[in-house]
């Protein structure tokens, strides 16, 4: 493999399994690869973690030229490691590529030196129920130049975050604001692509919805607003008199890893799945219908994150009365049973380390 290591001589204590939060503490080393118009993508290196020197004119700070990732390895109970689906994000990350311009990294290959650089801190992914390895790929424009272009030179990089359960207290509903005033993407523009420029484009809304007690945004279209899109930064299903319905992936959506493997294993287990056009008016109205069962996110965070109560303008509904939703603890526990290596892997989901 051309991959070079170079091992840390300064190794960090381990965090307590018990208290980890999310994002804060990152491992003892990372991986770097250049990519310059003449060599290509070269030099694929692990190294100890450690701040970067950037030119300040360098285009990804100016411009938000980037893309990223994020993915999670999971301690199985006998010990042993295992990626969830990693072909996947390596997959969109191309895709998200291609969008913002960026050349493509060789997906095989960036897998291969993932699971080297996974392997080589297998001692930091925590072992206590509902933690993991968090695993953030990234690209950026690294040229250092001031005009408005396509980057020449990128930096790929991928660093590693133990995280804690998200669920510490239990799996618990949330509460969501529909937006009416502000809008995350539209077809056209980069709202298929995991960039920077779309979590930059959410925060606004984001403390509003804080603001009046809400924790996340959810989005709708664009347009005519009127037709769900997302939540935050997951994707949305509700469950509608037994079918699983779920916003269509229209360009304006992030295709979710979580989102198919929702609607793969409702298909496999017989369940009606749509994937189509959902006004929230048609939301609100199979509530007071009596048919809305349930409403959740899906997003590798969470994996399934119920919602218990949606407000649009004046109008508030209350779901599954703000309690989770059997179809989501199902949900739930097949995925997350297929992560942490207690359930079967029908679906060769699973790449061991
Ligand atoms: C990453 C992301 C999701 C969820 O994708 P997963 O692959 O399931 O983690 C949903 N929406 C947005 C905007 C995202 O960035």
């Amino acid at each position: 493999m051309n991959l070079s290591i170079t091992k840390t001589a300064n190794p960090k204590p381990k965090p307590d399994p018990n208290n980890l939060g999310f994002g804060t503490l990152f491992t003892d080393h990372m991986l770097n690869m250049d990519h310059d118009p003449e060599k290509g993508w070269h030099n694929a290196r692990i190294e100890p973690y450690s701040p970067f020197s950037l030119d300040p004119s360098t285009m990804v700070l100016h411009y938000g030229q980037g893309i990223f990732e994020g993915l999670k390895a999971y301690r199985r109970e006998d010990g042993g490691v295992q990626l969830f689906r990693p072909e996947a994000n390596f997959a969109r990350f191309n895709r998200s590529a291609d969008l913002l311009c960026i050349p493509r990294i060789d997906a095989n290959q960036a897998i291969e030196h993932l699971k080297e650089l996974v392997r080589l801190e297998k001692e930091w992914v925590p072992g206590a129920p509902g933690t993991s390895l968090y695993i953030r790929p990234t690209i950026i424009a690294a040229d250092p130049y001031l005009g408005v272009r396509v980057s020449h030179h990128y930096r790929y990089f991928v660093i590693l975050s133990p995280v804690g359960a998200y669920y510490p207290q239990g799996f618990n509903p949330v509460r969501i604001w529909v937006t009416m005033n502000y809008v995350r993407a539209v077809r056209g523009g980069l709202g298929e692509a995991k960039t920077m420029a779309n979590y930059a484009a959410s925060l606004y809304a984001g403390q509003r919805a804080h603001d009046q007690g809400y924790t996340q945004v959810l989005w709708l279209d664009g347009v005519e607003r009127r037709f769900i899109e997302e939540v935050g930064s997951m994707n949305i299903f509700f469950v509608l008199g037994g079918t699983l319905v779920t916003p269509a992936l229209n360009g304006s959506i992030l295709p979710g890893i979580t989102r198919d493997s929702v609607i793969k294993l409702a298909r496999r287990w017989g369940m009606p799945v749509e994937e189509r056009a959902v006004s929230i008016d048609e939301i609100f109205d199979a509530q007071a219908a009596g048919k809305l069962d349930e409403c959740f996110g899906t997003g590798t965070a969470a994996v399934i994150s119920p919602v218990g109560e949606l407000k649009y303008g004046e109008r508030a509904i209350t779901i599954s009365g703000n309690q989770v939703g059997p179809m989501a603890r199902k949900f739930y526990d097949a995925i997350t049973g297929i992560q942490y290596g207690l359930a079967k892997d029908p679906f060769g989901w699973i790449t061991r380390l």
